[in-house]
């Protein structure tokens, strides 16, 4: 048994029934609601953030080959994670103001687990990095230097991310080093994806190189169980992109996955979730966020501040583009 299912299974398990919080009355407030029974959509799907269409092509195919949800997300996203022209997600990503290049990626599967890394220099596939800290360490979530050291241990290459285009943009902004992150321009723009099986189960993945010339030491949302990500696969999956500092804040994925669970479409929960941050900050002019969601049942929606937010899906051997509803009009 790896140690991971041993802590759960062992450790808490046992803590917990002595502690009597394991028992057949499960809530206080009576018994848990009915399960209905969702219907399965007879395709595989898969949705991504922004008009990635080639890495969401590459999951969905897979998907349709009878590939496990977790594995197609994971080769979904490492398209752009190689994609040098990419300056928003792994190699050729654009640095903080120091000018390193430093990568964050989460991943999250069908049982629950979920695996998660920050602020990683020098590798460019964060998010199958992500996936062996939640199969083979005890963590969830491993950092920097000794996430590139257990990166390296395990067979990942070292690379240097900084490619000469992101260099030179870098030491142009730093002529000004004005910092104002630009509404769906490619300063910011994360892949999310979220995959369902031909077996109808869920996994998602979220990777990125984060705000452009941010600060030294800076992480986003996209790391972050809960916030860039939440996959429960009794009810959905929801992934974020824009500014991680809001979705962080609200917590954004988890949100969305809570309000589905309680009755909510795809749709309407993003919305929900856009709502709750433009409510409590009114400087929600000045930046975007955009949340993408599927269902159970294969249901998805998308929604966003500002125009100018694109989800991909993949489905029955078509990818297609949807552009999202915003809170901001035209
Ligand atoms: N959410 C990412 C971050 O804040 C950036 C993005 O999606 O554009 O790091």
């Amino acid at each position: 048994m790896k140690r991971r299912s041993f802590i759960s299974r062992g450790t808490l398990g046992s803590l917990a029934i002595s502690m009597g919080l394991l028992s057949t009355s499960r809530s206080m407030a009576g018994p848990l609601k009915t399960k209905t029974k969702v219907k399965r959509p007879s395709k595989p799907i898969s949705i991504c953030t922004w008009r990635f269409e080639k890495a969401n092509a590459t999951c969905g195919a897979l998907l349709d080959k009878g590939t496990p949800a977790l594995d197609a997300v994971i080769a979904g996203v490492a398209v752009e994670e190689e994609n040098l022209k990419n300056t928003t997600v792994g190699k050729g990503g654009a640095p903080d103001r120091e000018g390193h290049v430093t990568l964050d990626a989460c991943v999250m599967d069908k049982n629950g687990n979920a695996g998660s890394v920050a602020a990683v220099e020098n590798i460019t596939h964060v998010a199958a990095l992500a996936r062996k800290v939640m199969e083979d360490t005890p963590h969830v979530m491993m950092v920097a230097e000794g996430a590139e050291q257990f990166a390296l241990a395990n067979g990942f290459k070292k690379e240097d991310l900084l490619t000469a285009e992101s260099e030179k943009a870098w030491k142009e902004w730093l002529k000004t080093s004005n910092y104002k992150p630009i509404i769906n321009i490619e300063n910011h723009d994360t892949i999310g994806m979220l995959a369902m099986d031909a077996n109808g189960d869920l996994s998602g993945a979220c990777t990125t190189s984060g705000l452009a010339y941010k600060m030294r030491g800076r992480v986003g949302d996209s790391p972050i169980i809960g916030s860039g990500l939440y996959i429960d696969n009794e009810v959905g999956g929801a992934v974020a992109t824009g500014m991680g500092e809001e979705v962080i804040k609200s917590v954004g994925s988890f949100l969305i996955v809570e309000l589905m669970k309680n009755g909510m479409l795809p749709q309407q929960a993003c919305e929900e979730a856009v709502n709750r941050i433009v409510t409590k900050n009114p400087a929600y002019t000045d930046f975007q966020v955009a949340y993408i969601a599927m269902n159970k049942a294969g249901e998805t929606g998308s929604f966003c501040i500002h125009p100018g937010f694109t989800m991909m899906k993949y489905s029955d051997n078509q990818n297609e583009a949807i552009a999202s509803m915003s809170y901001i009009k035209e």
